[in-house]
Parts: structure tokens; sequence; C-alpha cells
């Protein structure tokens, strides 16, 4: 260890306390347990763990005084990313999770304002019942609702594009200065959740996905609970139907037809929720066709399953439901599978279902389990334009790489209003060796794929993070530059998060 890294460890504790700062051992849970390689890579030197701003402010100035790289976490579940592990090995993770302070829930305005460590499971259980505001919460509820917001990650309701659902942000700037951004930067602003812009240029955006400051505090707005709800579900018999599903559901998601964001699950996806890969196939190399169309008939799932939710009164619903049903009609072999309209205070039962009626859960890690062994994955998150030939292009590329690269294609597209996240998931089991260093060389190998063909990633592990960045690169990668510009500016001796999203001091 540096003489400066153990003079700011010995600061850290006259500042926190002993028990706020963590070596050793006690730093196992800041390893990446999807580490597609060695997890060591990305490994910290210690943990601090503030209550609360103040204590922010002193991490940030000892950070500043020995030169000592920060990585700051909410709670540091960013799996299938990273999980809470830095991009650069040996930084000192900044984990906020003791800073757990739900600040304002208004059930009338429909907002909520809560500190880092608040998860999806916290701000669900203080809406209280019967609910009239739900919350979105990402497949996997157990994270919170800053750092999902700050990755612009994803839920199924109509609430669920994360980031454009926040309102108002406190940050802490690397030396010190407390912002708070739009209307919060008024001291006695009434309506700091309710207009995001404020008077004059707006940063909120700027402390997404980035390493430009630390928030503290952030708005959210929560969805206003409907009257009832009605799931619906279409099974596409054919592999090569993904386009025209593609271009049925545009319009529909575009004037606003559907109002939950529209989900479309490979079979392989909608399998590994309910079922493990050897009850299947056991053979060497990704699953055969036969084998996966024996799957889809046994657990009657298509080889493409479309799920969405219609909210409102009964009327309406049908409504909906009635046009949405005319349009699929024409693609040969749909069925659709409609579960009964009911009143918003009834609970369904399944892990996606739930998540789409705002109740957070945890069946997503069923996936785990699908290839045995210690289960994992590492997630490939392209953008692509709603086109069902772009949509049909993405699918068949990744599926023909993973297949080279002997894995499956757990893969599926979730429409918003204006773009679809194509999210493959390469699963492997962490005890073979071979098998989790194909997932990550086969990720790199997407990247590369795509990058060339004009399609860039949203979100990307630690492992890709550079590659993905550098291929935003117009103008001789005038946004990165710029990017460096703003961090020298903020945090000229470069200690916090160096390298997230590809900017380094
Ligand atoms: C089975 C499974 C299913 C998943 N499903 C989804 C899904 O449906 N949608 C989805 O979006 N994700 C999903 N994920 C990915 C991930 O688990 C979630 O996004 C999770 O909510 C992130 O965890 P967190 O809130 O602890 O984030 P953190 O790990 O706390 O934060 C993520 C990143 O945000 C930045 N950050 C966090 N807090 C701050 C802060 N206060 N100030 C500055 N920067 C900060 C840091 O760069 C950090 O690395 C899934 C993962 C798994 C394993």
């Amino acid at each position: 260890m540096s003489d400066a890294l153990s003079d700011a460890l010995a600061a850290f504790r006259i500042a926190l306390g002993d028990d706020a700062v963590l070596t050793g051992n006690a730093l196992d849970p800041y390893l990446d347990p999807f580490a597609p390689g060695d997890a060591a890579t990305h490994a910290p030197s210690a943990a601090v763990l503030p209550r609360d701003v103040d204590a922010v402010r002193a991490v940030l100035g000892i950070a500043n005084r020995y030169r000592v790289p920060l990585w700051s976490v909410s709670t540091g579940r960013n799996f299938a990313y990273g999980g809470a592990s830095p991009r650069v090995k040996g930084s000192v993770v900044l984990d906020l999770r003791r800073m757990n302070r739900i600040i304002d829930i208004d059930q009338t305005l429909g907002f909520a304002v809560v500190e880092p460590g608040v998860t999806y499971y916290d701000l669900h259980r203080a809406l209280g019942t019967p609910r009239r505001f739900w919350v979105d919460p990402p497949a996997a509820g157990w994270g919170s609702v800053i750092g999902n917001t700050l990755e612009r990650g994803y839920g199924t309701t109509p609430y669920g594009d994360h980031a454009a659902h926040q309102c108002g942000m406190e940050v802490v700037l690397a030396n010190g200065d407390i912002v708070r951004t739009g209307m919060g930067a008024m001291s006695a602003s009434r309506a700091w959740q309710v207009f995001r812009p404020g008077f004059g240029p707006s940063y909120d955006d700027m402390f997404m996905q980035s390493n430009f400051g630390v928030v503290t505090k952030l708005g959210v707005w929560l969805m206003p609970a409907p009257e009832g709800y009605m799931i619906c579900r279409y099974a596409f018999a054919h592999e090569d139907d993904l386009a025209q599903i593609v271009d049925t559901l545009r319009p529909l998601k575009l004037d606003g037809t559907i109002q939950s964001q529209a989900v479309i699950e490979s079979a392989v996806r909608w399998a590994a929720g309910v079922s493990a890969r050897r009850e299947w196939y056991d053979g060497p190399g990704a699953m055969p066709d036969d084998a996966i169309e024996t799957m889809t008939r046994k657990i009657g799932i298509g080889r493409w399953n479309l799920r969405f939710c219609l909210y409102g009164p009964q009327s309406m619903v049908n409504a909906r439901r009635d046009i949405i049903h005319a349009r699929f009609q024409s693609i040969e072999g749909a069925t659709l599978f409609e579960m009964p309209y009911r009143n918003a205070s009834v609970e369904p039962v399944g892990g996606g279902d739930r998540a789409q009626v705002g109740i957070p859960n945890m069946e997503a890690f069923n996936l785990l389990n699908w290839r045995g062994g210690t289960g994992a994955h590492i997630d490939f998150s392209p953008i692509c334009a709603p086109l069902g030939r772009d949509a049909a292009q993405q699918a068949r590329t990744v599926r023909e790489r993973a297949a080279q690269f002997g894995l499956d294609y757990y893969g599926g597209f979730t429409m918003g209003t204006r773009a679809m996240h194509h999210i493959f998931a390469a699963i492997f089991n962490r005890d073979d060796a071979q098998q989790s260093h194909a997932a990550g060389a086969l990720i790199e190998t997407l990247m590369r794929e795509f990058g060339a063909a004009g399609f860039g990633q949203y979100r990307a592990h630690l492992s890709v993070m550079d590659l993905a960045a550098s291929q935003y690169d117009f103008n001789d990668h005038a946004l990165m530059r710029l990017s460096r510009t703003i961090k020298t500016a903020l945090d000229p001796n470069g200690i916090l998060s160096p390298g997230k999203q590809g900017i380094w001091p």
C-alpha cells in the first residue's frame, strides 16, 4: 500500500469513524460477482461509507489532499455491468448505502426525494397500502433508485425510462461544493420536483453516466395508480417474425395505445425464467434450433414473446386491447394470452408481471440457473431504432456470434416511445473458466461489430467501457473532448470515478 493511500485511510477513519472504512476481506462484496475474467482486475483498495453530506465532503477533501481515486456507488448492485467494482484497480469505493433516508413523498404531486441508499423495495414499502402511486422497479428490484437512474436504467411501466422521470438533484462536486439543480437552485424553491429545467442551463443529465459529481439527493416522479390493469402477452411462432412484430408495435407505442414499455423476448430468455437449460439440451455449444423448437412447444411459448400492460378504467383498457389485437392478428401464428382485467389493488404472481404493476421483485435472478454451476451474466446493450429491419439485423448478428462462442441467444428488446434497448445477456457458469472467457470475448467482439455498423451502446460493463465510449467518434471524438474539458474544470485532481464511461482525468 502506498504512503498516500495509508495516510488517506487514516484520515478517513478520523473523519468517519473506524466502522466506516473497510479493507481486507471486508472488501469481498465489492468484487464483481459476474466478472467474465479475473475479478481482481477491478479490485478496490478500500471502501468508505459516509452517513451524510458533510461526511461525503470530508471524504472528497481527503481524496483531493492525497490524490486517491474514489468510485461512487449508491448500493453497488450494478450486476452485469461491474457490480460495485471500480474501473481503476485500487480505487476507494465511496459507498453511499448508509445515506438511506426517504426525504419526502408527495402524494398530491406524485414524487419522492431520496438519498442514494434508498432501494426500490424501500420506496415501494414507504408508499403504503393502498398504493396511490407506484414506483417503476427494474427487473432486479434490490438496487437503488439513484444508482439505477444515474445509469439510465429501465423498468417496464409507463415510467420505465428512469432518467426521464428524474426531477431535481443535489450534487456534491469534487471540490466539496453542494449544487442543487433546476428549481432547487432557489433556496426557498417550492417547485424543485415538478420542473426540471429551472432557469438557465440545465445540468441534471451531466451527472448521469458520468464522473462529474456525487449525487446525494434525487427527486423521482411516481406513477399514479390506475383504476385497474390488464397484462397481455403474445407468442409468435417463427424466428423471422421479429421484423413484423417491431413494425406492428412501433405505431402503437408512438401514439400511446400501449402505455407500458413493450418487451419482446426470445424463447431462451423466456425459458430461462422458468427452467434450466439441461432440461432441453445438455450438449456442447449453443442450443441447437430443434432443441429450441421443442422447448417452446413444451413450455407453451413463442420463438418471440411480447408482453405489455394496459392501464386505466376497464372500458378504456378493453378498447386499447381490441385495437392492438386487430393489428397483431395479421402476423400468422400469433397467439394472444390475456390476463383478466384486474383492480389495481390485486397483485399478479409472476415477477415480470409484478414489475409491470410497480412491485419490486427478484425473479429475474432465475436466469442465473440457466447454464448450471455458479451462474453469471455480462450484458451487451445496443440501442436499436424501432425498425423491423434493424431489430432483425441485430438479433441475427448476436445470435450467430453467440453461437460461435458457444453461448445461447438470451436476448430481447424493450420498446419505449422512440427507441429500443436490445439487451443480450451472455449467461455463463463462472466455475467454467473457458465459458467465462468466452462471454467476455463475445461482448467485445459484438461491440466492435455493432460499432462499425452504427449501433452504439447505452451502457457497458467496466471491461468494455472505453471501447463503448470510443465508438462515439463524430468530429474526432468531439463529445469526449467536451467531457474531458468539463472533467478537468470540475475535478482537476481526477479523484472522482476515473475511467467512468471512458472519461479519464
Ligand atoms: C438479473 C438482473 C436483472 C437486471 N435487470 C435490470 C433491469 O431491468 N433494468 C436495469 O436498468 N438494470 C438491470 N440490472 C442491472 C443492475 O442490477 C441494476 O441496474 C441495479 O439497479 C443497479 O444497482 P445499484 O442501484 O446498486 O447501482 P450502483 O451500483 O449503486 O450504481 C451504478 C453506477 O451509477 C453510478 N452512481 C451510483 N450512485 C451514484 C451517486 N450517488 N453519484 C454518482 N454516481 C453514482 C456509478 O457509476 C455506479 O457504478 C439487472 C441485473 C441483473 C443481475
